[in-house]
């Protein structure tokens, strides 16, 4: 899942000023930076959408537009859970990774309703949506809880999407940055470097999800780079391999604004993911 992105972060584009007064180190992280790639990535979460039958149809639609797309973009699909052991086997050979939307944060025992990620891995699924902030607000998700899923994540070989986003009266009062900062420093920094190598985070701004309300691509930008410049205080240069994701309210007809700045890799996309011609108009974004 590779694809050519020589965009350099903000973070290492904007210190240092002259090229005269960069020390050695500055120098190196801009020359490794340079030619680091990052996978593109278009992920769709279905939510609690689609019977199992209107999910295959659904999948069985974006497969037959894969083609027509940009080869440079990796497709992830997130159906409900009891979509997922169909739309695995439907999707060997197309190149498109399966995830699941969240999974337990116990490893198994008297849990009655909960879903171990070990049972999804299982399945073959690749990917596990973590810390949405609809299961942080419904169901009482705290930084303490979401350790534990992306240690049972990464027990059992499942590449997180770590989500965090501020809410409107966060943003509003200008807390947006210590938001996301408290998110990644309480979750991600206690990852091992070689957990981290594998995670995938996506921004996504509470007052953007799902209310026709999108962030700009200046302030997509904005907080990616503080999020990747919060990631390189903890794993340096490790940072700049990160993909950091987009999702609120991203349609075709704002992805490629949005998609184009240096520090966001393609989206997680709600609504939008499920229609195909949506879905497929976003991806478009990277022609
Ligand atoms: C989401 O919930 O992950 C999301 C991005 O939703 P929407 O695209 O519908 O705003």
């Amino acid at each position: 899942m590779q694809k050519v992105n020589t965009k350099l972060p903000a973070f290492v584009r904007q210190e240092g000023g002259s090229m005269e007064q960069k020390n050695l180190d500055q120098i190196i992280r801009e020359t490794v930076a340079r030619y680091m790639n990052r996978s593109l990535i278009v992920a769709g979460n279905w939510k609690m959408n689609t019977t199992p039958v209107e999910g295959v149809e659904l999948f069985k639609g974006i497969v037959a537009k894969k083609g027509e797309v940009c080869s440079c973009v990796n497709f992830i699909v997130a159906p409900p859970f009891t979509h997922l052991s169909e739309i695995v086997k439907l999707s060997r050979g197309t190149g498109i990774g399966v995830g699941a939307q969240n999974c337990a944060a116990e490893a198994k025992g008297a849990y009655t309703g909960e879903l171990s990620a070990e049972m999804i891995a299982s399945l073959g699924v690749e990917y596990v949506i973590l810390g949405h902030s609809e299961r942080r607000q419904y169901y009482g998700e705290t930084s303490e809880t979401l350790n534990k899923k992306m240690a049972q994540a990464y027990a059992n070989n499942l590449t997180p999407i770590y989500c965090v986003g501020e809410n409107l009266e966060e943003r509003e009062a200008g807390k947006h940055f210590d938001v996301v900062r408290q998110q990644v420093e309480e979750v991600v920094f206690n990852l091992t470097p070689e957990q981290f190598s594998k995670l995938i985070i996506a921004y996504e701004p509470v007052w953007a999800i799902g209310t026709g309300k999108t962030a700009t691509a200046d302030q997509a930008q904005e907080i990616h780079a503080y999020i990747r410049k919060v990631l390189a205080e903890k794993f340096g240069d490790a940072a700049n391999e990160t993909v950091i994701l987009y999702g609120g309210s991203c349609k075709p007809a704002n992805a490629a604004e949005i998609f184009a700045k240096e520090d966001v890799d393609g989206g997680l996309i709600g609504g939008a993911a499920l229609k195909v011609s949506d879905f497929k108009g976003i991806i478009d974004a990277f022609n």
